[in-house]
């Protein structure tokens, strides 16, 4: 069997660099990603070590290779009283959940560790074993109630797809009370969260991975003040039989979600819906998504897929650059 993972290069970071700007830039190893942080002007350094501390903090909290985190504790025991970050994270968890129809669901859990997802040790589960674990996922099985969740029909949970969305908002939130105008935070390079412009008026400038060659950037974003945080099918995967499985599973079918799309990319304020909904637009296929966002709003969104087309909402059409061989349309 051939296996192989690529690094998660949903979105690059485009040269600070080139800004002219003197940025401050670290890296913090955190929920299974790097965080690269970069910050222009004064008081990085004791910025720094306060988002450090903070992501450790949450990583010790939402972390299932985490014994004593919040989610083992829960996956283990079936219920428990959790921190209140852990509740904020699965209050939207569960609200996005309602919105999608239950296209995001945290209780993919059983089926993540089913595929090797979870522990990389990477398999094709048989039908019978899918079908034997579907009834255990539904987002209806989790109650939340203040900071006490019960799981019911042992249901486990796994905050992969909305817990570095929430990190990277918080990052944002000490950042800005220690007066830093001018940031940005890339978490696990697909949550990328933009504090103020670049300094100097001008907007950040996101590369876009290329889903046919991830490792370079085919077009770029400019953003100021918002998050963009993008799923891609490219993102984690491995190869068996010459079959391509990765890790975007459809709650409902048990299986790697197969609509036709590379990658979805939602920019709005809010990074913990960003990534939720990232996801979740990944499940639901781009006709679905783009009535989503026609009905609900409130933020934009990149579909790329197969066939080399990309399709935008209205409100990016002059914030990103377009590529070469690509056709680009915007949803109206
Ligand atoms: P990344 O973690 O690379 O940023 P995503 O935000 O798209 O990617 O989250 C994918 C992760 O979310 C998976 O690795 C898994 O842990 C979890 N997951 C997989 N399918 C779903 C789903 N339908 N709803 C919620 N979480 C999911
Ligand atoms: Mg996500």
């Amino acid at each position: 069997m051939k296996r192989f993972i690529i690094p998660a290069l949903a979105v690059l970071c485009a040269a600070l660099a080139a800004c002219g700007q003197n940025a401050e830039r670290k890296t913090i190893f955190a929920m299974d990603a790097a965080a690269e942080i970069s910050i222009i002007g004064e008081n990085a350094d004791s910025a720094f070590s306060a988002v450090e501390k903070e992501l450790y903090r949450l990583d010790a909290l939402m972390s299932r290779g985490r014994e004593t985190s919040d989610v083992c504790h829960l996956n283990d025991n079936g219920s428990g009283e959790i921190s209140a970050d852990t509740a904020a994270v699965i209050k939207t968890a569960l609200d996005i959940s309602r919105e999608t129809d239950g296209a995001f669901d945290i209780t993919t859990a059983p089926l993540t560790d089913a595929w090797g997802f979870f522990n990389q040790s990477y398999r094709v589960p048989s039908d019978a074993e899918i079908q034997d674990i579907l009834p255990r996922v539904g987002y209806e099985n989790v109650t939340l109630n203040g900071n006490s969740v019960t799981l019911k029909g042992g249901a486990r949970i796994d905050l992969g797809g909305i817990a570095k969305g929430y990190a990277c908002g918080r990052a944002a939130e000490i950042l800005r009370d220690s007066g830093i105008k001018s940031a940005l935070i890339s978490f696990g390079q697909s949550t990328i969260e933009a504090i103020g412009d670049k300094g100097n008026g001008a907007p950040w400038k996101i590369g876009i991975a290329d889903p046919e060659d991830p490792t370079e950037y085919f077009m770029t974003l400019e953003i100021t003040d918002e998050c963009i945080s993008t799923s891609g099918s490219y993102e984690r995967y491995f190869e068996q039989g010459g079959k391509k499985y990765h890790h975007i599973l459809g709650p409902s079918t048990g299986y790697p979600v197969e609509n036709g799309l590379m990658s979805v990319s939602v920019i709005c304020a809010d990074p913990t819906r960003a990534d939720a909904l990232s996801t979740a637009l990944f499940v639901m296929g781009r006709d679905k998504a783009a009535e989503f966002w026609k009905t609900n709003g409130g933020f934009d969104a990149i579909f790329i897929t197969e066939g080399k087309k990309i399709y935008i909402t209205p409100g990016l059409r002059d914030k990103i650059s377009e590529p070469d061989g690509w056709v680009l349309e915007t949803i109206e």
